[in-house]
């Protein structure tokens, strides 16, 4: 018999968007107004800008991985797992929880935050060959990887070999990419000092992106000053470029260029994730086509924001222009989304999403850095004391804020030892490895699925 007759509000993904609307809806809705239910597979919240710190190992991995457990005040049910399919017509979200079962979640409101996964092309050997940066164990095996590379070079007799190890590729010259290229060239210089028997000159760095410029949004000159940074630290940064091909010891260039190298880092872009694709609703893009409230027109009680939405950004005028797939606006978007749900709820009106971008960060690692708060350009120390400033007051728990400070300081004064853990050897590791593209349902497996083990109530 079905006892529960409050509204079931059902909140996947829990990244900037869902964490943020998850616990206002704690706080502004009474414990008998609303079951709330969190679909997440991992224990934390994410705090992907910093992942490059955690490859480059500034932080460690549990710093910037934020409890979804950390305050009794937290009452929302979490189910470990992951949604791979939503039916809008009766309301049911079909997840895969990590013990694979198969169960259904039936809803009255649902707010989709499942975020973006690595954008790929059709490239030879791309899947295979190149690893991502979108995940903790992702950062965390790219970091042993470089480290064995300096290892195994060190080791090997065969010259070839030893420059393959010691070249290094990173595609995507955006933020992610920039940063990524920049925390691990800093690694790389600094670990050398530690193999007498290598010659540093070997190492080598490529930044590499099919566009004419670094970070567009950054402006002429402030993106001019993070090339000139990464030029001066030996980063070779080629533009209008990309990967015809890639393979386990090699990297062709579009200009035709063939790289020898064991570590290819993909990091040109996102889509959104594939459980937007198994709504058979419209999309932008691959984001869900959502009104500028972040509700499904046509389907009640449906809600989606994000890197997964096309959220239309009414900053920027009435000209179709949706928001950027940032954490800037996922978080924000995250409260205002519970305000909405928590308003359809109670029966009044929704508000329209507005935010003006507050601008760009970029660490570069130790004093490098590029920022552009509120349109100032800083360079340099100020551009860092932002950057940093910022990521840290945007931590969510103050244990968290503390992790991250004490690792700051930690590895200023103390450096790195720059130990390989071994925990992810003879593991397969690539991108195809750690996003699981292939686990979500197509929208007619979902309704035969629903129509096959009836909805759940
Ligand atoms: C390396 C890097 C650096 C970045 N730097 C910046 C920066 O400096 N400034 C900035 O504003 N933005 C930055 N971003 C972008 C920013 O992190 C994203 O825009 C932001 O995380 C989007 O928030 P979200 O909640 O939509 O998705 P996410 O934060 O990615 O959260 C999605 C959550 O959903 C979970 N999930 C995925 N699929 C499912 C499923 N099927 N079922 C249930 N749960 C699921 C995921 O595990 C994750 O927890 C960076 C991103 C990267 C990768």
């Amino acid at each position: 018999m079905n006892t529960v007759t409050r509204p079931r509000i059902l909140v996947v993904g829990a990244g900037f968007a869902g964490v943020e609307c998850v616990r206002r809806l704690e706080r502004k809705l009474s414990p008998d107004e609303a079951d709330v239910t969190l679909v997440t597979p991992f224990a934390y919240q994410l705090y992907l800008p910093l992942l490059p710190q955690v490859a480059s190992g500034v932080l460690t991995p549990q710093s910037i991985a934020v409890s979804l457990r950390r305050s009794k005040k937290y009452r929302t049910r979490i189910i470990p797992g992951g949604a791979i399919g939503v039916d809008l017509k009766s309301k049911v979200c079909v997840i895969r929880t990590i013990t694979d079962q198969i169960v259904n979640e039936p809803y009255d409101y649902i707010v989709l935050a499942p975020g973006s996964i690595t954008r790929t092309f059709d490239i030879p050997g791309l899947t295979d060959h190149a690893f991502g940066m979108k995940t903790l164990a992702e950062a965390a095996y790219i970091r042993d990887h470089v480290i064995s590379q300096l290892d195994l070079a060190d080791a090997s007799q065969d010259p070839d070999e030893r420059a393959s190890r010691l070249q290094f590729v990173v595609v995507g010259g955006g933020y992610a990419g920039t940063e990524t290229a920049a925390c691990l060239q800093r690694l790389t210089h600094a670990a050398v000092k530690r193999y007498p028997r290598l010659d540093p000159g070997l190492i080598k760095w490529h930044l590499i992106d099919i566009a004419p410029k670094l970070m567009p949004e950054l402006g002429d000159k402030l993106g001019s000053s993070a090339q000139e940074i990464l030029r001066r630290r030996g980063i070779e940064i080629s533009l209008g470029t990309s990967i015809a091909k890639a393979g386990p010891e090699e990297v062709t260039f579009t200009d035709g260029r063939v790289i020898p190298t064991r570590t290819l880092i993909w990091t040109a872009g996102v889509v959104a994730s594939p459980l937007i694709a198994t709504l058979g609703a419209e999309t932008v893009k691959g984001r869900l086509a959502v009104a500028p409230e972040m509700n499904l027109p046509g389907n009640d009680g449906v809600f989606a924001l994000g890197d997964s939405a096309a959220v239309p950004d009414l900053a920027k005028g009435d000209d179709g222009a949706m928001c950027p797939p940032t954490a800037q606006h996922a978080l924000r978007q995250g409260k205002h989304v519970a305000d909405n749900v928590i308003a359809a709820l109670r029966g009044q009106s929704m508000q329209r999403y507005v935010h003006k971008d507050l601008g760009l960060v970029v660490d570069l690692g130790g004093t490098d850095a590029v920022s552009k708060p509120l349109g100032i350009e800083l360079r340099g120390l100020p551009a860092q004391a932002v950057a940093r400033g910022y990521h840290w007051s945007a931590l969510r728990t103050n244990v968290a804020k503390t992790r991250v400070m004490t690792n700051w300081l930690l590895n200023a004064v103390a450096g790195d030892d720059f130990v390989r853990t071994g925990f992810q050897t003879r593991k397969a590791a690539r991108l195809k490895d750690f996003e699981y593209t292939d686990a979500y349902l197509t929208p007619e497996q979902v309704r035969e699925h629903i129509e096959g083990t009836g909805r759940r109530d």
